[in-house]
Parts: structure tokens; C-alpha cells; sequence
């Protein structure tokens, strides 16, 4: 077993020219938590002199509202967070397809026609992953052939390896067994629809993204797509994973759970810089009651300083 670690220690030395993105699913209206990592995302990529791109993540039809594409829009706009590329996902499929192709033909992928319960079963019967862990897929469709007659999901065969990451921002450094802890995880379901890890590796890898500034939800999915980066031939960008808004509860804000969207404060008529004001000082940042977006740049320069980063762009 091998550990094969994407490690940055001490400063971090930026390539230019930087490429950021935030990348919103639209399946509902945006609200503060999500305004907030779009903040950041697109102060990050402005404190770098960067690109900033908008991708909408928009693949699983069935969870996609097509709606809240144009509304996501307005609020960036809104906010005064601007952006240099749009993309939507629903657009590149065939950009995925041939990367997928490409794995298959390394005899990287199978398909699996197991049902959900035959899975949840087969994590049974192999005492599924170590207590508190996701569910491991436990490879049951390597060895047994995939039924003809069913739709098939394909899988990606994952190394044996173990990955390791470092954030950026917090340093931390996370490292998973690929088969123990992820197991050969889908890269295009059986209703066809590409999975989400593959999709965002094709593209954050095919549209130069340097620095990848999400949710902190998506930490624990990094190794897996540092993994599929490597399998593809693609660099490493550098992540940097930032705290998910919470309401009182301490529970973390969703579009489900009825936290007010940022398209109810924008047709309420209330101020956009107050509301950025919020979304800085919910940071801890001494932000003054109206502040526009760009004026915070200052305290992201300074929390990059603080993480290692040696900034030398000017804008
Ligand atoms: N589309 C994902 C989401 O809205 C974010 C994906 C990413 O930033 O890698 O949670």
C-alpha cells in the first residue's frame, strides 16, 4: 500500500495566473451560508489577481430547479460578486463522457447493476466500514458480472492507495484508505446522470482551476477526487475548505430548512451592503455596518497571510 500524499507545508507559493470558481448546485434559492462561500470564493479569486468563475452544477435533473440559476445570478450580481466565465454542467456532457472513456479503456471502471439493497447488504455481510464512517461500497460488481438486463451504474476501480490532502487555509491534513474508508464509488449512475466527484475533477482540471474554496462539507470528499485527478493525469489544485454557516442551533443553514434566502432580502428591499456587512462580521472580521464586497478584500489578504500565502498581486 502506498501513501501517496498532495502535501503543501510552510508558504504557499501561487501560480499565476489563479483560477477560482464557485460552483452552486440549483436546486434552490440561494441562502446566507451559501452567499458567504460565494463571498469568499470570489474574494479568494480576486486577493490572487485571478480569473473567478461561475459554474452551475446542474446534472442531477431531478433535483435540479432551472429557476434558481437566473436567481443565483441576480444575488451574485447583487453582492457585487462578478465573474469572468459561466458554465453549466448539463452543457459538457460530452466532456465527460470522453473522460470517462478514457478510464474504461485503462480497464479503470465496471459496471454494476446491483440494486441499492443488494449494496446495503453486501455492507453488511462485509461489515461495511470502520464504526462512524460512510458506508463502503464493498466491490461486490468487480467479481460478480453485471446483469444485461438491468440498467448499469459504472463504477471506478480505486486504487490501493492511501491519499492524502492538506487544506490551504487550515492546514489540516486529511488521509483515507481508498478501498477501506471510500470503495469504488460511482462515476455515472444508471440513469446515466455523471456523478458529482467525477464531474467536478473533469472540470476543475479542464477549466485551469487553481484554487478550489467550497464548504467544509466537502473536506471529507477531497482524497477521492485528488484520486480520480491522478487517474485522469490532471494536477492537484490547492482547497481550501471554509466553515458552513449555522443558524442558532448551531445546525447548519439549507436550502430545505427554510433559512431565509438572499432573494427575499434583495425583493425586501434591504440594503446589499448590509447585508455583505453581516455575512463579514458572522466571520469575525471588524467589518463597518455597510461595507461592499470589494472593501473586504483587505481582510481576506489578511487571512491568506495568516495561512502562509505570499501575495504579490496588487489589485
Ligand atoms: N455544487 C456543490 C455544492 O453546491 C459544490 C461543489 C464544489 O465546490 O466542489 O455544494
Amino acid at each position: 500500500m502506498t501513501c501517496a500524499c498532495a502535501s503543501l507545508s510552510g508558504m504557499t507559493v501561487l501560480p499565476a495566473p489563479a483560477v477560482g470558481r464557485f460552483a452552486p448546485s440549483p436546486t434552490g434559492a440561494m441562502h446566507l451560508g451559501n452567499a458567504r462561500t460565494a463571498l469568499l470564493a470570489w474574494l479568494h479569486s480576486r486577493a490572487l489577481g485571478g480569473q473567478h468563475l461561475l459554474r452551475f452544477e446542474d446534472l442531477d435533473t431531478g433535483r435540479v430547479r432551472p429557476w434558481t440559476c437566473d436567481t443565483t445570478r441576480r444575488d451574485l450580481e447583487w453582492l457585487g460578486l462578478d465573474w469572468d466565465a459561466e458554465y453549466r454542467q448539463s452543457e459538457r456532457l460530452d466532456v465527460y463522457a470522453d473522460a470517462l472513456a478514457r478510464l474504461t479503456a485503462a480497464g479503470e471502471t465496471y459496471p454494476c447493476t446491483c440494486t441499492r439493497r443488494e449494496i446495503q447488504q453486501a455492507i453488511l455481510d462485509s461489515a461495511g466500514a470502520p464504526h462512524g464512517h460512510e458506508p463502503v461500497y464493498p466491490g461486490t460488481c468487480r467479481v460478480h458480472a453485471a446483469d444485461p438486463g438491468r440498467p448499469a451504474a459504472i463504477r471506478w476501480r480505486v486504487p490501493d492507495e492511501t491519499v492524502c490532502v492538506t487544506d490551504a487555509l487550515t492546514r489540516g491534513t486529511l488521509c483515507q484508505n481508498l478501498p477501506g474508508e471510500v470503495g469504488d464509488f460511482v462515476l455515472r449512475r444508471n440513469d446515466g446522470v455523471f456523478a458529482y466527484h467525477f464531474a467536478v475533477v473533469v472540470d476543475d482540471a479542464l477549466m485551469g482551476v487553481t484554487d478550489v474554496l467550497r464548504g467544509a462539507d466537502l473536506w471529507p470528499a477531497t482524497p477521492r477526487q485528488v484520486a480520480l485527478q491522478r487517474a485522469l493525469g490532471f494536477p492537484t489544485p490547492r482547497y481550501l475548505h471554509v466553515p458552513l454557516m449555522t443558524d442558532y442551533r448551531g445546525e447548519r443553514l439549507a436550502k430545505r430548512g427554510g433559512a431565509p434566502s438572499v432573494q427575499a432580502l434583495r425583493e425586501g428591499g434591504e440594503a446589499a451592503s448590509r447585508v455583505v456587512s453581516a455575512l463579514a462580521r458572522s466571520l469575525g472580521w471588524e467589518a463597518p455596518e455597510r461595507v461592499t464586497a470589494a472593501e473586504l478584500l483587505p481582510f481576506w489578504r489578511a487571512r491568506l497571510a495568516e495561512a502562509g500565502f505570499f501575495i504579490n498581486s496588487q489589485t
